[in-house]
């Protein structure tokens, strides 16, 4: 069987590279995002450029959206020009953008009036796991529909699963922010408490990965940690709208998240601090901060 033709909208920092794993698994892709160059890279990998979120999705039988948040995911998708309006009837949309869980669920409500059926399928894996078609893949939707959706999704990611209803991968993709959130600041933590304390950090690092310290954070954030670079990745911004998502689905559900509270705090004040636009390993700069060290 040929492989479907895919509208891929939104060519950033994950989109571009996963939009690339399709075209080298063979997978037709057109492109739509708001940057030219990102159009550019696009075509260079084999892709086709569209002009316009209509034009993208004129022949696809499914669209991808990897888009910043909520009010983009919308716009792109309900605006009078989006998605719904233009895809045809028995499209399978898959929203791989971090949005909210209610967001996810009125966009299904919506596009089952127009005959389109919707995924949410967020990652996990940062930039490194989109190159490397590495991602952790978590969705929400019909089952049918996300079976339908696992050879392309197995192109993205090494770990895919299905968590249960619309909404579902999205509350699976708060639950994850926390975790990374917890783990990147205990982490700075102990880089300020080791260095203040005269050890030597790299050897440091090298056993806590050994032992029960160890995490895929410390193992992809060690670098950052160490030469203090910054470089997006994934941003303090991005990071800033998930605690929120995380924290307003949590007391939707009477969930109290005492560690969350704090780690959302200690995101924002970085963010307020002027670092937003760096990775959020910058957690490292807010610790710094407070421990009286100029950064
Ligand atoms: P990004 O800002 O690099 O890319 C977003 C892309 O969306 C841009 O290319 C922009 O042109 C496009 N876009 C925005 N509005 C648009 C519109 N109206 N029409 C068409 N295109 C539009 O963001 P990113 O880092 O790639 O993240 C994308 C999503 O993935 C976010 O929800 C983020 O939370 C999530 N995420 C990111 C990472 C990471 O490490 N960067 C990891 C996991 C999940």
């Amino acid at each position: 069987m040929p492989l479907p033709h895919v509208a891929w909208i939104g060519l950033g920092i994950m989109g571009s590279p996963m939009a690339e794993n399709l075209l080298k698994a063979g997978y037709p892709v057109t492109g739509y995002t708001l940057e030219p160059h990102k159009l550019d890279r696009l075509a260079a990998a084999g892709g086709t450029p569209a002009a316009s979120v209509r034009e993208a999705v004129a022949d696809a039988a499914v669209v991808v959206t990897m888009l910043p948040a909520d009010p983009q995911v919308t716009a792109v998708t309900s605006g009078d020009d989006g998605i719904l309006a233009c895809a045809r009837p028995g499209t399978l949309l898959i929203d791989m953008s971090t949005v909210g869980p209610r967001t996810a669920t009125g966009l299904a409500a919506r596009a089952a009036s127009h005959g389109v059926r919707v995924l949410d399928a967020p990652v996990s894996g940062g930039e490194a796991g989109a190159v490397e078609g590495a991602l952790s893949v978590m969705a929400g939707g019909d089952r049918a529909d996300f079976d339908e959706a696992v050879p392309l999704l197995r192109t993205l990611g090494t770990t895919v699963v299905h968590c249960g209803p619309h909404g579902a991968g999205q509350t699976v993709k708060a639950a994850n922010q926390l975790i990374v959130a917890a783990n990147i600041q205990a982490c700075a933590e102990a880089v300020v408490f080791l260095e203040k304390s005269g050890v030597d950090l790299a050897a440091a690092l090298d056993v806590l990965g050994g032992g029960l310290a160890a995490s895929a954070v410390l193992t992809r954030k060690r670098h950052n940690l160490l030469a203090r670079d910054f470089t997006p990745g994934f941003r303090i911004d991005l990071h800033h709208k998930d605690m929120g998502i995380l924290t307003a689905a949590a007391r939707e559900v009477g969930a109290a998240l005492p560690l969350g509270s704090l780690v959302a705090t200690l995101v924002a004040a970085v963010r307020a601090q002027g670092d937003g636009g760096l990775d959020h390993a910058a957690l490292l700069r807010g610790v710094e901060r407070l421990s009286g060290i100029a950064s």
